[in-house]
């Protein structure tokens, strides 16, 4: 299996917070990995690290086996290598739907606005969002606005999309179509880390599933293995929880 991403002794701290510690995990190609774990364990600040939008305090991530954080000439082709999508979407709501997905690969991978644009159907479809190109994102529900964020992250055609809680700012209701897109995806073969409380859609869908509670990763193994045969207290006391 080729490694997409490693992370070694990955640790993070807001002033004394120690907010991550000593994280080590990887995340092969294909693979999809699901993050589970109570609010504050750190899951996000996690996701955040390894796109960069915060700084670990210590540590290694290596992309394909190259340094990300010693070795900084890797920086720019990573990061546009990491999709990410949000809990609360973060479209640009003044863009309509197909500006939306067309601003990152027009500024950052210099694509064309005829050759951006193709890509961007090619996604919409496969999100089912194809016939909103034209809307805002005041325009749609909580659902078909994740979709178009899933649309966006795709259309840039990055390596690995980081999830973090992308159903859990959504009315129940359309829960099911996000992760239904999500499962869809995960069956072609896309690199997905996955922050989630959806306990069935990790065991279904992940290959492997990591536990962490206060800044550390506690056990990880395959659904099976978390679910059905948790070896640790913490992992069995947080599971009886949700
Ligand atoms: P989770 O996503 O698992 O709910 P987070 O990664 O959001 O957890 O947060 C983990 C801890 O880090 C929390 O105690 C949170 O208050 C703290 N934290 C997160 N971001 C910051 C920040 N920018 N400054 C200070 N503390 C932060
Ligand atoms: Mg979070």
């Amino acid at each position: 299996m080729s490694e997409v991403i490693s992370v070694s002794h990955l640790s993070k701290s807001f002033g004394d917070h120690h907010v991550l510690r000593d994280i080590d995990f990887t995340v092969n190609k294909g693979e999809v990995v699901c993050i589970i774990g109570s609010s504050g364990s750190g899951k996000s600040t996690l996701l955040r690290c390894l796109n960069l939008l915060e700084q670990p305090s210590g540590g290694e991530i290596y992309y394909k086996g190259q340094s990300i954080l010693q070795d900084k000439h890797n920086l720019q082709e990573y990061c546009t290598k990491m999709g990410m999508v949000f809990q609360q979407f973060n479209l640009f709501n003044n863009h309509n739907v197909l500006n939306n997905c067309l601003i990152g690969q027009t500024t950052v991978l210099k694509r064309s606005k005829e050759e951006a644009t193709n890509v961007t159907m090619k996604y919409l479809d496969v999100v089912g969002m194809s016939q909103y190109i034209n809307a805002k994102p005041s325009q749609l529900s909580g659902g078909q606005k994740q979709r178009v964020a899933i649309a966006r992250a795709l259309s840039m055609e990055p390596d690995v999309i980081l999830f973090d809680e992308p159903t859990s700012a959504l009315d129940p209701e359309m829960v099911g179509e996000v992760l239904k897109v999500m499962k869809d995806l995960a069956e072609t073969g896309l690199t997905m880390l996955v922050v989630t409380h959806e306990m069935g859609f990790a065991r279904e869908v992940a290959d492997r599933v990591v536990f962490m509670d206060q800044g550390v990763i506690v056990e990880e193994g395959t659904p099976e293995e978390i679910f059905e045969n948790p070896k640790e207290g913490r992992t069995k006391e947080f599971l009886k929880r949700v």
